[in-house]
């Protein structure tokens, strides 16, 4: 099958990895609008379910993906300098920049043709079989079709920034701040040895307050190193200053759903067909659990089966996104009331923090024994310990235990692949934030 794949992020780089590999005789290309080397943000955080999806279809990108990540020993909470709080979990750092580097390598072996500084106005016309558009969160070709997919787009009230700074956290860190104007906070974690992202967030009203609206982005970076200047230990945050991408700004998270993933021969992925909160850190992961799923479905497919492969691809990615969705949007509620969970004591606030991605938000959070002991346990390094191999070990059960493919769209000549399903919402040991 003739592919043209818009955009060249996880999604589009790794369905086109995916594709190859799993079907040889697709012929691929992927059209970015960034120059080669540049992307947007700094590091993401992903799991082990990440790696191991990634391995069952090419196992040379899991061992690259593996080899430019660390590791990070568990998740804190701080607030205003007092001591933190540890609420456990273990999970790997990584550049989007070395990620993208990556994929960029491994689709140009597989023989796909990756086109840089290419920026797509319109649906790609000339003879492709297949359009799938994996250009993003704010995808144009998407949004001109927004009646045909049934897109809809929810800003949140939140406003964050996508930092980076060379201060290498040691944890996954939440730091707490109050500020004359509200509270304010980053979620702060290494992605190598020296170097972390620094997403801050506050309420819009807080944001305004503190004249991040009208402020340039000197004085913007100024500020906020005095603002969390005891977690930052004299380093600097930065943005954007050479040619890697462009500059991060202020900004409301996006959340985008579609009715219809697919409209014809052109096929929604990543974030162009649903986007989670960052708070979560689910994204990527969502994004290349859908280009195998996509080139599963595609495998050995002849064009007339098209739309049978289409629609199988949207009834088995639909349920698990939209349970990771309700999760994030239980996150992002969180952290829009913010100032209601300060009344709490450190060690519930820390609790509440662990435990909200399932609770809606204006619900109280029905702490059961289990958690709460755990989390007590958890304050201890020989707790965290504990549950972190306690973790480790359910998690290698959960991924003995996963079911083989069932999708065949047309029947595949060779044995199935297995499916890369979605972690059920706050699922088993995986830490999220
Ligand atoms: C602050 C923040 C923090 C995050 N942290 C994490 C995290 O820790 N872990 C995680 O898993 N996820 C995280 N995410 C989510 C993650 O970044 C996305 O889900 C993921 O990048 C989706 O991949 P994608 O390929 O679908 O989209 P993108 O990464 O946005 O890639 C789209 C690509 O398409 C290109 N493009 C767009 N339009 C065109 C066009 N017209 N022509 C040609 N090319 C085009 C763009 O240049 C881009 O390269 C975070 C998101 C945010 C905002």
């Amino acid at each position: 099958m003739r592919i043209t794949c818009v955009g060249g992020g996880p999604a589009g780089l790794y369905f086109a990895i995916a594709a190859r590999a799993l079907d040889p005789g697709h012929e691929i290309t992927v059209l970015e609008r960034r120059p080669p080397g540049s992307t947007y943000g700094w590091g993401i955080v992903y799991w082990d379910d990440l790696l191991e999806g990634v391995r069952r279809v090419d196992p040379p990108t899991a061992r690259a993906i593996r080899a430019g990540s660390i590791r990070w020993p568990g998740q804190q909470v701080a607030v205003q300098g007092r001591p933190p709080v540890h609420l456990g979990g273990t999970g790997y750092g990584m550049s989007r920049r070395r990620l993208i580097d990556v994929l960029t390598t491994r689709a140009v072996q597989l023989g796909v043709d990756v086109r840089f500084e290419h920026d797509v106005d319109d649906l790609p016309s000339g003879g492709a079989d297949l359009v799938v558009l994996a250009d993003g969160a704010n995808s144009r070709l998407r949004r001109a079709r927004a009646a045909a997919f049934g897109t809809t787009e929810r800003l949140g009230g939140n406003r964050h920034i996508w930092l980076g700074s060379t201060e290498p956290f040691d944890h996954f860190t939440f730091a707490f701040e109050r500020t004359a104007a509200g509270w304010i906070w980053c979620h702060g974690y290494r992605y190598q040895p020296d170097a972390s992202t620094v997403i801050v967030e506050c309420s819009g009203a807080t944001w305004e307050a503190l004249g991040f609206d009208a402020m340039d982005d000197d004085d913007c970076l100024a500020g906020l190193e005095r603002i969390f200047a005891r977690h930052l230990g004299g380093h600097r945050l930065r943005n954007r200053t050479d040619d890697q991408g462009g500059r991060s700004a202020w900004t409301a998270f996006p959340t985008v759903t579609n009715a219809h993933w697919y409209d014809g021969p052109t096929v929604l992925i990543g974030d162009s067909a649903h986007t989670s909160h960052f708070s979560i850190g689910s994204g990527t992961r969502l994004a290349f659990q859908d280009a195998a799923a996509l080139a599963r479905a595609l495998r050995r497919c002849p064009p007339a089966h098209l739309t049978g492969a289409l629609q199988a691809y949207e009834d088995l990615r639909r349920p698990a996104v939209l349970a990771v969705q309700d999760a994030a949007g239980c996150s992002a509620g969180w952290f829009e009331h913010v100032d209601e969970h300060m009344r709490l004591p450190d060690l519930e606030f820390g609790l509440s923090l662990r435990l909200r991605r399932t609770v809606p938000p204006g619900e109280e959070i029905d702490v059961t024994w289990m958690p709460a002991t755990l989390h007590r346990l958890t304050q201890w390094r020989l707790g965290r310990t504990a549950r972190r191999v306690v973790s480790t070990s359910r998690r290698g059960v959960e991924q003995h235990r996963r079911p083989r493919a069932t999708t065949a769209v047309p029947p595949p000549a060779r044995t199935a692949e297995p499916l890369d399903t979605a972690p059920s919402a706050g699922s088993g040991g995986r830490a999220d934030r």
